[in-house]
């Protein structure tokens, strides 16, 4: 028979061997295999069918087809105005965003609503969301699989939306949404097209808390914006 002592190491040992192995599948985080439980996804047949923005978000806000899932507080779906003619798209959620469910609410999502409020709309008038809908943990990049598994639900959401302008917050969602490496410089100024939308790039909030000096330049890109969105009003 094992002694105590050896019973004990043998635990240890195999405590350890199996968070290597979760740490191998899943990075840095510990899998949270019960929430496995909480999937209720849509099926294949009805997906894409969602009518309205409320029944898309019940359709996905269970998702755990990355690892993001099992580490998120919440699911941050999106807010706003579901027939917005403008669209902020940042890249994830932060640890204020994760804890309250909603993207751009913490010091971030003040400045955002403050450069909101710059072009005389209202947080209430525009869509804001992210291209992930879970935080990655740390806040680190999100990964390019992350990505791509979770594009579909913004492709859903601008479906639905249907923006006349998307204003692409930071380099990272600039980049995945125009599919390029392009830099963040390099993208200002101009008017892209995303299937048929116009798409303007400005600075993510946070960066602009980190380096003020970049308000100024983002300030030009949301005046940019504003001259267009005038005049398209101005046409219709
Ligand atoms: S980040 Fe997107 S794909 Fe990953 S679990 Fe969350 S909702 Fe699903």
């Amino acid at each position: 028979m094992p002694s105590l002592e050896e019973e004990f190491h043998s635990v240890i040992e195999n405590t350890k061997q199996y968070l290597v192995q979760q740490t191998d599948l899943f990075g840095n985080i510990i899998y949270k295999e019960e929430k496995k439980e909480e999937v209720t996804m849509v099926s294949d047949e009805q997906w894409g069918k969602a009518k309205s923005l409320d029944e898309l978000n019940k359709q996905i806000c269970t998702c755990l087809k990355c690892p993001l899932g099992a580490t998120r507080t919440n699911f941050v779906f999106g807010v706003g105005n579901p027939n917005a003619d403008v669209m902020f798209i940042g890249e994830a959620p932060g640890a204020d965003e994760d804890a309250q469910g909603e993207p751009f609410v913490g010091r971030a999502g003040q400045l955002l609503n403050k450069i909101i409020e710059a072009v005389q709309m209202k947080r209430e008038d525009v869509y804001i969301c992210n291209i992930l809908k879970c935080r990655p943990p740390g806040n680190r990049d999100p990964q390019p699989t992350e990505m791509e598994t979770c594009t579909p639900y913004l492709t859903e959401q601008i479906k639905l939306v249907k923006p006349k302008f998307i204003i692409c917050l930071g380099r990272i969602s600039a980049q995945w949404l125009l599919q390029t490496n392009a830099t963040l410089g390099s993208l200002r100024e101009k008017v892209h097209d995303y299937h048929g939308t116009k798409l303007i790039v400005t600075y993510h909030p946070a960066a602009l808390l980190r380096n003020p000096n970049w308000k100024y330049p983002a300030w030009e890109d949301m005046k940019m914006f504003k001259k267009l969105y005038d005049e398209l009003k101005a046409n219709n």
